[in-house]
């Protein structure tokens, strides 16, 4: 290689952003000479690896903005604890046709039984996917919408709400949402139906929204909506937590968790 395309080729690299593949062709042609490679495998060797290099970065960058609050994946949810998950329903939302078909998924149960780690856990698959994804409880989300309106700007709020591929709204019913903060819930609804996917984490029954919501009819139109391209996943089983302490040997046998306590 003369010296002059010795040197375009690294001021292209650097004008293209191709860093990785700036930082490795040096040793990698010399690497490949003494192995008579290819110019095609040679090729394939420097892109793979700036592709590899972007992607994860990319992957950090979706992660680091998405506000999941701690890292949960499906691999450590250990489906057999809780019997009354079907592992096919399962393996199909991790399919994330869910995410792809613009659908959405309501997990219910009493707390300590994985909503949370479930619906984390296929938020972190959807970001290694290439989604854009977000992570909020109802209550940091209303507390968001409620402070836009008071600023006259809860339209915009909602618009950047709406654009996540996937948004994740866990803890619903946890804390009542009060008249005004259940119009907000029911927008942003409606402005992602059918449109992006969302998961809905809840500790309360479908029967019991009117009351968390604090208005039966906004309630009804937003189940409305969630459930008509959905899938619901109730988890009947105990909470793992309370099952961690007791091995622990902290609790005594048979004491139950208060359904409605903090998850
Ligand atoms: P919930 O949101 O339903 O209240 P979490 O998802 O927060 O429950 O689960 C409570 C804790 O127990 C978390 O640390 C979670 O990772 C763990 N956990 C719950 N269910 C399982 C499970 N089936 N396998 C592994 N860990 C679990
Ligand atoms: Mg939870």
């Amino acid at each position: 290689m003369t010296s002059i395309s010795y040197e375009r080729l690294h001021q292209n690299m650097q004008n293209l952003k191709l860093e990785t593949m700036e930082a490795i062709v040096d040793n990698y042609l010399e690497l490949a000479a003494s192995e008579n490679k290819s110019v095609v495998e040679i090729l394939d060797h420097l892109f793979e690896e700036e592709y590899r290099s972007k992607n994860n970065s990319a992957i950090e960058t979706r992660l680091r903005i998405s506000g999941i609050p701690v890292k949960k994946t499906l691999d450590e949810f250990d489906i057999s604890f809780q019997p009354s998950l079907d592992p096919a329903v399962i393996n199909e939302l991790r399919t994330l046709r869910f995410v792809h078909n613009a659908e959405s998924v309501c997990l219910l149960g009493p707390p300590g039984t994985g909503k949370t780690h479930l619906a984390i856990g296929l938020a972190i698959e959807a970001i290694h996917k290439g989604f854009s994804v977000f992570y909020t409880t109802a209550s940091s989300l209303l507390d968001k919408l409620k402070k836009a309106e008071q600023r006259g700007q809860l339209d915009k709020m909602i618009k950047t709400f709406a654009k996540y591929k996937l948004l994740v709204i866990d803890e619903i019913g946890y804390l009542p949402m009060q008249k005004e903060g259940s119009h907000m819930f029911f927008q942003l609804v409606s402005k992602r139906y059918e449109k992006v996917a969302t998961i809905f984490t809840s500790n309360k029954p479908y029967g019991e929204w009117g009351e968390v919501m604090g208005d039966p009819v906004i309630a009804a139109a937003t189940l409305d909506r969630i459930l008509h391209h959905s899938t619901t996943v109730s988890i009947k089983g105990e909470s793992y937590r309370l099952q961690a302490r007791r091995r622990a040997g902290a609790c005594a046998p048979n004491t139950h968790e208060t359904i409605g306590g903090t998850a």
